[in-house]
């Protein structure tokens, strides 16, 4: 890895996602083309079928740099992992298997430079299975009513944040954290932004 301290991280857990590995660093690559510097970091959160493999290949590119958990800690705790690592101005989180667009990448960076400190992403409805659409909203619906900070429906853990939001979450101890529900209760001057999600293209949900 190069000494010059990148503008941007981009952060990817990755559970099983051996056949995305390649594919999305080189949409990442090509969405960061006029986005200034940056820094890709994969999260190995454990997987069991060649992913860690994958990234290393990956990571040969001296642009690319990885973690690889123990074992199977989950998607929260490879993101915090990630952003612990992240070296850059604003850190995009983001998952591994197409899903967040990262055509969308110029989008956020642009809303950062904008003034934005959080920018975070709204899923839209379109092709979303209906019953993963009322399950979704339901689930809203329940945290809108046992906590106090707002979430809208579609808010997804695709998002970008600002240096001054990431030393806040990680001087941040509890174990259990929910990332999108915390960033937003900080109060950090936040937009969000729309997008269809991608077709995941390899593999299968964990
Ligand atoms: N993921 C992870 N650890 C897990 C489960 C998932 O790092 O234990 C990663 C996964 O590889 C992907 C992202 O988190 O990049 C979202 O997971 P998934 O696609 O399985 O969830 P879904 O999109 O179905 O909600
Ligand atoms: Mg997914």
């Amino acid at each position: 890895m190069g000494v010059a301290v990148p503008e941007i991280s981009i952060v990817l857990p990755a559970h099983n996602e051996a056949g995305n590995i390649a594919p999305i660093a080189s949409a990442i690559a090509q969405a960061m083309a006029l986005c200034g510097s940056y820094e890709i970091i994969f999260v190995d959160d454990g997987s069991t079928d060649g992913t860690l493999a994958e990234i290393r290949a990956a990571a040969r590119d001296r642009g690319i740099r990885y973690l690889s958990c123990t074992r199977n800690f989950g998607h929260q705790a490879a993101l915090r992992a990630g952003l612990h690592h992240a070296r850059g101005r604003a850190v995009i989180l983001m998952d591994a298997d197409f899903e967040h667009p990262p055509e969308l990448i110029p989008k956020l960076v642009a809303a950062w430079r904008g003034g934005a400190r959080i920018v975070a992403t709204r899923r839209d409805d379109e092709g979303v299975p209906a019953a993963k659409r009322l399950s979704s909203r339901l689930y809203y619906r329940v945290l809108d009513s046992i906590g106090d900070v707002r979430i809208e429906p579609g808010s997804a853990d695709y998002m970008l944040l600002d240096r001054a939001v990431v030393d806040v979450v990680n001087r941040i101890e509890d174990h259990d954290i929910f990332l999108r529900g915390l960033v937003r209760w900080l109060g950090f001057p936040l937009v969000t932004i729309p997008y269809t999600r991608g077709e995941r293209q390899h593999g299968e949900s964990s």
